[in-house]
C-alpha cells in the first residue's frame, strides 16, 4: 500500500474524542497518540518518501525536526536526501501557566548542533502539525543560531493554524496530508463551556521541576 492521504495515516495511529490541552496552550476536541507511528517503519515508509520528494527541491543541506516524533522523521528524511539530520529537545517554563497563555515551550538544539547550524539552508519536519508548537520552537531556535530554515514538513497537517505562521514568515510548508481539525483558543472553548473535564496531553513529567529533564510525553496533535 503507498497510499498517502489523511486516511491512511490515520490508520497508523491512536486517534481519541475528549476535551485536550494541547502543547500549544489551544483546547482540542481529538488527541492522536503518535507513539505507533514508527513502529512499523514499512506502513510509514510511503509517506517519508513523499515528504522526501517533496523537500528534494528545497536543495537544504540538514533536516531538523523536534524530539521525539519530529526527529525520527527527520533522521529518515534527512537519510533520504543524503543531508545532515538534526534535532531540537522540548523544554517548558517551570512556571506555572497563565490563563491562556499560548506557545509556552522553547526547543534547544544540542550545542554540539548548535555550533553547526550557522548559515545552513534547513527543512524542519514534524509527524502531525496542527498549531506547529513544536515546529515554531525548532523555527526561532534555529533562527537563534544563524541557520536558514526554508522549509516546513509534515506527515499530516491539521488545520490551519501553524499553516498561516509559516506563511507569514514565508517559509515553504510541504504536507503529505491534509485533514480539518478544531482548535480553540481556551476563552472560545465550546468544551470549556459545556463543561466537559480537561485532560493536559502535552504537560511533561517534569514541568514545574528541572526544566533540563527530557522531555516525556508526546505532544499531539504536536502542537
Ligand atoms: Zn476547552
Amino acid at each position: 500500500m503507498s497510499e498517502t492521504t489523511a486516511a491512511a495515516f490515520l490508520e497508523l495511529v491512536a486517534g481519541r474524542r475528549g476535551h485536550f490541552r494541547l502543547e500549544s496552550g489551544h483546547h482540542g476536541g481529538l488527541w492522536l497518540d503518535l507513539d505507533p507511528l514508527f513502529a512499523e517503519p514499512r506502513r510509514v515508509a510511503p509517506f517519508v518518501a513523499a515528504l522526501a520528494a517533496a523537500i528534494r527541491p528545497h536543495a537544504v543541506s540538514a533536516v531538523c525536526g523536534p524530539l521525539l516524533g519530529g526527529a525520527f522523521l527527520a533522521q529518515l528524511v534527512a537519510h533520504a536526501l543524503d543531508v545532515e539530520f538534526w534535532f531540537t529537545e522540548r523544554v517548558m517554563p517551570a512556571t506555572p501557566a497563565a490563563p491562556g497563555a499560548l506557545y509556552r515551550a522553547r526547543y534547544r538544539l544540542p550545542p554540539a548542533v548548535a555550533s553547526r547550524v550557522r548559515a545552513k539552508r534547513v527543512a524542519m519536519v514534524d509527524d502531525v502539525m496542527s498549531a506547529g508548537s513544536a515546529l515554531r520552537g525548532t523555527f526561532a531556535e534555529l533562527r537563534a543560531h544563524g541557520a536558514e530554515p526554508v522549509v516546513a514538513g509534515a506527515l499530516l497537517v491539521l488545520g490551519t493554524t501553524g499553516v498561516s505562521f509559516f506563511a507569514e514568515h514565508r517559509v515553504a510548508l510541504e504536507a503529505v496530508s491534509r485533514d480539518e481539525y478544531d482548535l480553540w483558543l481556551p476563552a472560545a472553548c465550546p468544551l470549556c463551556a459545556a463543561g466537559a473535564p480537561l485532560e493536559d496531553v502535552a504537560a511533561p513529567a517534569s514541568e514545574g521541576a528541572d526544566a533540563c529533564d527530557p522531555p516525556r510525553s508526546r505532544k499531539s496533535p504536536p502542537p
